[in-house]
């Protein structure tokens, strides 16, 4: 996907499920995100798990679901890339290919990754200063790739209410000090249903230029992450609100 299409749309929603979980399941959810206005469809293959007994993900056969459901809406797809060894299979399929929190330190990966001329999505990670994480962006640059989008996905604090702390200092901060894209996930930013709407508007009136955000359309039976995504309802909602707040702002 054309690199420019994402920065020139204002706010650019990403929207969709944690983890790719079967066809019945993708498709619903793309047809429903795709109705609420999203720009591009997530939902991973690869799924870097804390607890190596939980759903991994469907793999390649998750990534096919996953083009699928792009020729079915149009919508371009995101996808995370885990292991050095699959991004050439992962760039054939994915329009943006995503560099998770647990990876944007992992070297050899954003190597990997560089070489690849699409554009990235480069999370925060969840105990990196704003400085590494500029560091890993060189290596992308280094490596010849410059369609970075930064995504921050919050951080590792005391407090525990919440399963992340959302940094949106950092969000306004990048905005002053860089010319990236700055992306925010409150999903994985806040781990609470309830915390996503407000949170999504908190990030756009700081600067955010677009927000990744997961959808499940049966959140109590999702493979991962149900705790933190929003029904389809819920999503269509914040769309029409964030299209009222978009109006506000001229
Ligand atoms: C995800 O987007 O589903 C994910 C695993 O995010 P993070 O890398 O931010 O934990
Ligand atoms: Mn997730």
């Amino acid at each position: 996907m054309n690199f420019a299409e994402i920065a020139n749309t204002k706010p650019f929603i990403i929207a969709g499920p944690c983890a790719v979980e079967s066809e019945e399941q993708l498709l619903t959810i793309a047809r429903g995100v795709a109705k609420a206005g999203a720009h591009a469809l997530r939902g991973g293959a690869y799924k870097p798990r804390t607890n190596p007994k939980s759903f991994q993900g469907l793999g390649e056969e998750g990534l096919k679901l996953l083009a699928l459901a792009r020729k079915e809406t149009g919508l371009p797809i995101i996808t995370e890339v885990l292991d050095t060894r699959d991004v050439q299979l992962v760039a054939e399929y994915a329009d943006i290919l995503q560099i998770g929190s647990r990876s944007t330190q992992n070297y050899p990966l954003l190597k990997e990754v560089a070489k690849i001329k699409k554009p990235v999505l480069l999370k925060r990670g969840m105990a990196m200063t704003m400085e590494e994480w500029l560091f890993s962006v060189d290596y992308l640059l280094q490596g010849g790739n410059d369609q970075i989008i930064l995504c921050e996905r919050g951080i590792r604090t005391f407090e525990t209410a919440t399963r992340h702390t959302l940094d949106l200092n950092i969000v306004a901060l990048l905005k002053q000090k860089t010319k990236f894209l700055v992306f925010v996930d409150p999903s994985h930013g806040t781990g609470l249903t309830s915390l996503v709407s407000p949170m999504s508007k908190a990030a756009l009136a700081c600067g955010a230029d677009g927000l990744l955000i997961e959808v499940h359309s049966d959140p109590a039976n999702a493979l991962s992450d149900g705790h933190q995504s929003l029904d389809l309802f819920a999503f269509q909602k914040l769309m029409e609100d964030l299209l009222d707040f978009k109006g506000r702002q001229g």
